[in-house]
Formats: C-alpha cells, structure tokens, sequence
C-alpha cells in the first residue's frame, strides 16, 4: 500500500492533495486514515471521531496490523497523549478506536499526578511536538471512590494507596463528598496543573499545543470534553 504521507513529504502528490484539501473546507473533514493530526484541533476531531465509532459500535480499529509495526518501527509519531486513570474499562486505544503509534499513553490510578507522570506527560509534545494531551477521567473510579472514602472516615489506606488519596484531598474538599463531582474537579484540576507546566506553556500560547480534560462513561462509552 502506498502511503499517502510518505508521498506528501515527499512532494511527489501535495500539490493535488493539498488542493483538494483547500476546496474541501475543514482539515478535519478532508482528513484521511492515513494522515496524522497535525494541530490540537484536527487531533480532537480524530480523538472524537474515533470514540464516536466505540460509542456507535462501528470501530475500525485502524493502525493494528504488521503494515503499521513496519510504518512504525524505526519512528514514532503520535497526534495526541491521553492521561487517564488505570482502569481496565478505560483502555485509551480502545475508547477512541486507535492503534499503533497513534497514542502516548500516561495511566496512574485517578490520573493523579507527580513529578514523574509530568516527566511522561511532556515527553511527547516536547520532544516531538504532540499537539494535545487529553485528561481522562471516569465514571465509578474506583480509585477516587477509595480516597473518598479514606479521607470521610480519616482511615489512611495501606501502603502507597494513601499516597494516592493525598493527591485527591482538594478535590475532596471542593466536591462536598460527591465522588463523581470529585473524579470531574479532579480531572480540571490536572489539566490546570499541566497548563502552567514549563515545557507546555509556551507551546500553549503559540498555538501549538491544547491540554484538554474530559470525562469517560463506562455505561455509554462516550468521551465528554470537561475544559
Ligand atoms: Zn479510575
């Protein structure tokens, strides 16, 4: 199969594509399967395009074969990172019908964040200037429900579990002990803190980068963009 971004950099069809591209109205209307998000924008649409069809019960699951681990082998490039909770109902890959090379993928439990998950976060767009990066919360995180639950009762959980819940303490307090108000203030609340991350911001107002939050429903499968 030739591979239509191969020739776009290549020069050899950009002149006929890019026309049609112009005549067709929106970038992400002429998009193709095969051309990657180049803006924060264009990177969303593909982001909900793709979980529309999860929803829908129409995904095409694209990317997932040995052409692409080929494509893919000697270099990466994905349009988005999507930061989302650790739960097994909530595989990024899956929800928004990607595949390989497509998505970096940051997972802690409540998508709780440090040092080190910031560090994770910024490799993509710093690095190699990913577009977007998608906070993910969900709903009945079970996580957030523990640390909830924890911080009610003034019962510390073992081990690093109460690590997890002194990450979620302020979003406890403003939630008024709602668990699904919390996993949602939560959620803005790490997008707010990835904003004002040093690597991020200046991308952020030159246009170059969009950090998102949004919210997953397990009973429907749909994506909803929070902030
Ligand atoms: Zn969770």
């Amino acid at each position: 199969m030739i591979n239509r971004r191969v020739l776009l950099r290549a020069g050899i069809v950009a002149g006929g594509l890019l026309a049609g591209v112009t005549t067709a109205g929106s970038a992400a209307s002429a998009r193709t399967a095969d051309q990657r998000p180049s803006t924060p924008d264009e990177a969303w649409a593909a982001l909900r395009e793709g979980n529309r069809r999860w929803v829908d019960g129409t995904t095409t699951h694209p990317h997932q074969d040995a052409a692409r681990r080929r494509e893919v082998a000697q270099k990466q490039d994905p349009y988005a990172v999507v930061f989302s909770c650790i739960d097994s109902r909530v595989a990024p890959e899956l929800v928004f019908d990607t595949g390989l090379g497509d998505l970096f993928v940051v997972r802690t439990a409540g998508q709780t964040i440090d040092p080190l998950v910031t560090g994770a976060a910024e490799y993509g767009p710093a690095e190699l200037g990913t577009p977007l990066v998608v906070v993910l919360g969900h709903q009945r995180c079970g996580a957030v429900t523990a640390a909830a639950e924890s911080l009610r009762k003034h019962k510390k959980l073992p081990g690093e579990l109460s690590t997890i819940a002194s990450s979620l303490r302020s979003a406890y307090t403003r939630s008024g002990g709602d668990v699904d108000k919390m996993i949602r203030v939560n959620t803005v609340d790490v997008v707010s803190r990835l904003k004002k991350d040093k690597l991020f911001a200046p991308r952020i107002a030159q246009g170059k980068l969009k950090v998102i939050g949004a919210y997953y429903s397990i009973d429907t499968g749909e994506v909803t963009r929070l902030v």
